[in-house]
């Protein structure tokens, strides 16, 4: 695991790194145990095993004991020096000899250098002294049981040479130790400044990125057109748009820093302040329009509350508010206008209903005491006489056709037909069957495409089919052979059918005209008719959602075209 320089400098009260102190307490429990299996084997090979286990034992009880009892305090190094002196003294004992001394003690002395303080050095020292100084007097005593050198003399200098050389190890060592301390110290240190550096920097960078998001961020809010302000927790006005300024004619210098209910204190209690106070305890953003007396005034307004108080985009909707308002007003009239004109043509309509459904009863007794008057006074009566009654009476027949037609008209839209599958092809078929002495007499064609079959009402389709192929079998030159022909486009949302003829055809002015009721542009002794039959047409079609309209050229036919919904 790579370390974080965060660890390696967490120190210990002396200093210390914790980390490394961790590894050189690991390390010395592996030299500890080799330490006591060493005078295991020492014990194998010169019979001492009391000593071993004895020395070796305590020694290790010694140093997990203070380690365990003191864990904050760094007694447990000395003592770990001091017993390492020990185990060199317990060697020397087993081996009957100093012979190895200085391995042993230069191993102890190495492995403290690690601990990175030379005081570590001291224990282990005056341990050696001490038993040097001991045991030498002991062995020189006569002693038996003391074994220090096999040689039977001990010399005092001999001695002082020994322990001059085993100080200066300790010596080194110590210094090592110092060394390292110093040489670690100051890695630790420009690790730590390196690390305060890059904070700084990092610091740097934030900052620099914080002024320029706030930089742009100013930018924006002074260039939108929306008003802008922003408040603390306390209500005190931190930010006031260049917008803000113009909408409410206060200049920042002077709103900055004041209690926006202190400014406002107009609007306290009213809907606006309302709202605003509900978005902050709620801590939801909102949304509202509201009426500013003062101003006269309408505002659109969105409040976005945060931690460090509140934000609040605002816009002038007044213009906006008063077309509404005229909108609906019109929309109002437009409606009650609508729904008098739709009173009015359904109060015509019943009149016109009315109207030819009763007059047709005075009709029917004119003509029937007219009939009966010519019977009865037919000897007294002159031809002039005669002339006149036939006028009368082909009056009140055209009479009665028009009132049949004008009937039909006012009828539109009135039945109550079902929507039903019509086959257009059934309805040609009809319709031939209409004309059919006239097709005979006058060898009219009648051609059709292939005619689909529509969801529709059947009857009023029926009559405007019924009514284009009576107008082209009617508005034809006397020297030709009529020819009709039903075509149809399926476009998108509707069919478009085409009744085309090969008639007199119609002047271009008339296009729209002929779509008028009564309106005919023949004397009905050429062609007879009342000028209801492409009236009904158009109402039936557009009463459907469709329209209807002519394309002709006089002399050359016309072609009537209607669509239906599909
Ligand atoms: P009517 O046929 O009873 O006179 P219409 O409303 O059907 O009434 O027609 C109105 C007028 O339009 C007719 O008088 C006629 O002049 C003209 N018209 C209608 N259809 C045709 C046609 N296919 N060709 C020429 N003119 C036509």
């Amino acid at each position: 695991m790579k370390e974080h320089p965060d660890d390696i400098i967490m120190k210990q009260p002396d200093g210390f790194p914790i980390i490394i102190q961790r590894r050189c307490d690991k390390l010395m429990d592996y030299f500890l145990l080799n330490y006591f299996v060493a005078g295991f084997f020492f014990a194998y090979l010169y019979h001492t095993w009391l000593i071993a286990i004895g020395v070796g034992g305590t020694c290790l009880m010694a140093y997990y004991c203070i380690k365990i009892a003191l864990p904050n305090s760094r007694l447990y190094q000395y003592v770990l020096s001091a017993i390492l002196g020990v185990f060199v003294a317990q060697f020397i004992y087993q081996m009957h000899g100093l012979s190895e001394m200085y391995l042993f003690a230069f191993i102890g002395s190495a492995l403290l250098i690690t601990y990175q303080k030379w005081q570590l050095q001291i224990p282990l020292l005056i341990v050696v002294l001490i038993h040097h100084a001991v045991f030498s007097y002991f062995q020189n005593a006569g002693h038996s049981k003391i074994y220090f050198r096999q040689a039977d003399y001990f010399s005092l200098q001999g001695s002082l040479i020994h322990i001059l050389l085993t100080i200066t190890v300790f010596f080194i060592c110590g210094l090592w130790a110092y060394q390292f301390k110093r040489y670690n110290q100051f890695r630790i240190n420009q690790t730590v400044q390196m690390e305060r550096l890059k904070k700084d920097a990092q610091l740097v960078l934030e900052k620099k990125h914080t002024e320029k998001a706030l930089e742009e961020r100013n930018t924006i809010l002074e260039s939108i057109g929306d008003a802008f302000f922003a408040t603390d927790k306390n209500w005190i006005i931190t930010y006031w748009n260049n917008s803000a300024e113009k909408i409410f004619n206060i200049p920042r210098v002077e709103i900055l820093g004041k209690s926006l209910w202190q400014v406002f204190s107009d609007i306290i209690d009213k809907p606006f302040y309302d709202t605003i106070k509900k978005s902050v305890d709620e801590n939801k953003s909102q949304h509202f329009e509201a009426w500013y007396e003062k101003q006269n005034a309408w505002h659109d307004v969105n409040v976005y509350p945060s931690e460090n108080g509140l934000s609040v985009f605002l816009k002038d909707v007044t213009q906006r508010k008063n077309s509404e308002f005229q909108m609906n007003q019109l929309n109002l009239n437009l409606q009650r206008q609508a729904k008098e004109l739709a009173i009015s043509n359904a109060e015509l309509e019943q009149f016109a209903y009315v109207a030819s459904h009763d007059l047709q009863e005075p009709l029917r007794m004119i003509t029937g005491f007219l009939t009966q008057f010519e019977k009865k006074y037919s000897e007294t009566i002159d031809d002039t006489g005669r002339k006149y009654i036939g006028f009368a009476v082909d009056g009140s027949k055209k009479m009665r056709q028009i009132i049949h037609d004008l009937l039909d008209f006012s009828r539109v839209g009135r039945t109550e037909d079902k929507i039903e599958r019509v086959d257009l092809r059934e309805i040609v078929k009809d319709i031939r069957a209409i004309y059919s002495r006239q097709i005979l007499d006058k060898k009219i064609t009648i051609n059709c495409d292939d005619l689909p079959a529509l969801h529709t009402f059947k009857a009023p389709l029926r009559q405007v089919f019924q009514n284009l192929v009576g107008n082209g079998i009617k508005y034809q030159k006397p020297d030709q052979l009529p020819v009709i022909d039903i075509c149809h486009v399926e476009r998108d949302k509707h069919w478009e059918f085409s009744i085309k003829d090969n008639g007199i055809g119609i002047n271009k002015e008339f296009f729209d005209k002929i779509f008028i009721i009564f309106k005919r542009l023949h004397d009905t002794e050429v062609y007879p008719g009342t000028g209801m039959g492409l009236a009904v047409t158009k109402k039936i079609i557009e009463n459907m959602g469709g329209k209807i309209w002519v394309e002709s050229e006089e002399g050359s036919g016309s072609t009537f075209y209607f669509t239906v919904l599909k």
